[in-house]
């Protein structure tokens, strides 16, 4: 059996300031500086990722971004590309999140052109995936899911995705306290698997993660991964507060 080492990711979307999230770096580094079972990610807003890598540089904590521009440089007023990000010390990105998708016409080509961008400068993507709760309610979730994840990688090859790290994030549970089941879930993320089994062929869809988001606390995590698919979460709300989320990232010690 294929050994997929767990991510914990945590997005901290458009919430604190340069001097917050340097502290809140600092007080979940405390807290989990000795984790060597589990990778961990933060993704801060974009005005603090130089400086919250200067204090997780050298430790258990990667850095990600939450978003980027697929161009290299140009006129682009506002936009911030790959290689800027890895000179600001990020090592991962989240690509098509799903607040992305409803507020700012993120598509999946959009989506598809940011990982080619991403996977070029050496960033991991985190993919997001996931359906909406009318899309749940009609039984859409599989089809959806499916056009996200085939045209979201698009003319890509299994070598070009050995990095890639999927996240399932169903919209209705994101922010609203809404958990899917851990079987809900593990249904889910086998049906992913399979995907990338079909597209990419057995050794990608066997180590590529998937990680579970939305509404995840310490008080689902186990449960979540104790799912024999779910390789992780993306964490919004509960990544802001570095007790809770280091909760979360030790999530072995509750079981
Ligand atoms: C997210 O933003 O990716 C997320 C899963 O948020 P929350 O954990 O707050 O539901």
């Amino acid at each position: 059996m294929v050994h997929r080492r767990p991510l914990i990711a945590g997005n901290w979307k458009m919430f604190k300031t340069c001097p917050e999230a340097v502290e809140t770096a600092k007080q979940l580094l405390k807290r989990v500086a000795k984790t060597t079972d589990v990778d961990i990610m933060i993704a801060p807003p974009f005005t603090a990722l130089a400086q919250v890598s200067d204090v997780v540089k050298g430790t258990c904590i990667s850095v990600g971004a939450q978003n980027l521009f697929w161009e290299a440089e140009g006129a682009y007023t506002g936009e911030i590309s790959s290689s800027m990000l890895v000179s600001a010390g990020c090592r991962y990105v989240i690509v098509g999140h799903s607040e992305r998708r409803q507020y700012f016409n993120e598509t999946d080509e959009s989506v598809n052109w940011k990982l080619k961008s991403s996977l070029k400068n050496g960033l991991i993507p985190v993919m997001c995936v996931g359906e909406s709760e009318k899309e749940r309610e009609a039984e859409e979730t599989f089809s959806v899911l499916d056009k996200q994840v085939k045209n979201g990688l698009e003319d890509f090859s299994a070598d070009d995705l050995k990095v890639l790290v999927v996240a399932y994030e169903p919209v209705w549970a994101i922010g609203t306290g809404k958990t899917a089941t851990a079987e809900q879930a593990q249904e889910v993320h086998e049906f992913l698997r399979a995907m990338l089994e079909k597209k990419f062929g057995n050794t990608l869809a066997k180590t590529t993660r998937i990680l579970y988001g939305g509404s995840v606390k310490p008080n689902n995590i186990a449960e979540l991964m104790s799912m024999p698919d779910v390789d992780g979460a993306l964490v919004g709300g509960a990544s802001l507060d570095p007790e809770t989320f280091s909760k979360i990232i030790q999530f072995q010690n509750r079981t």
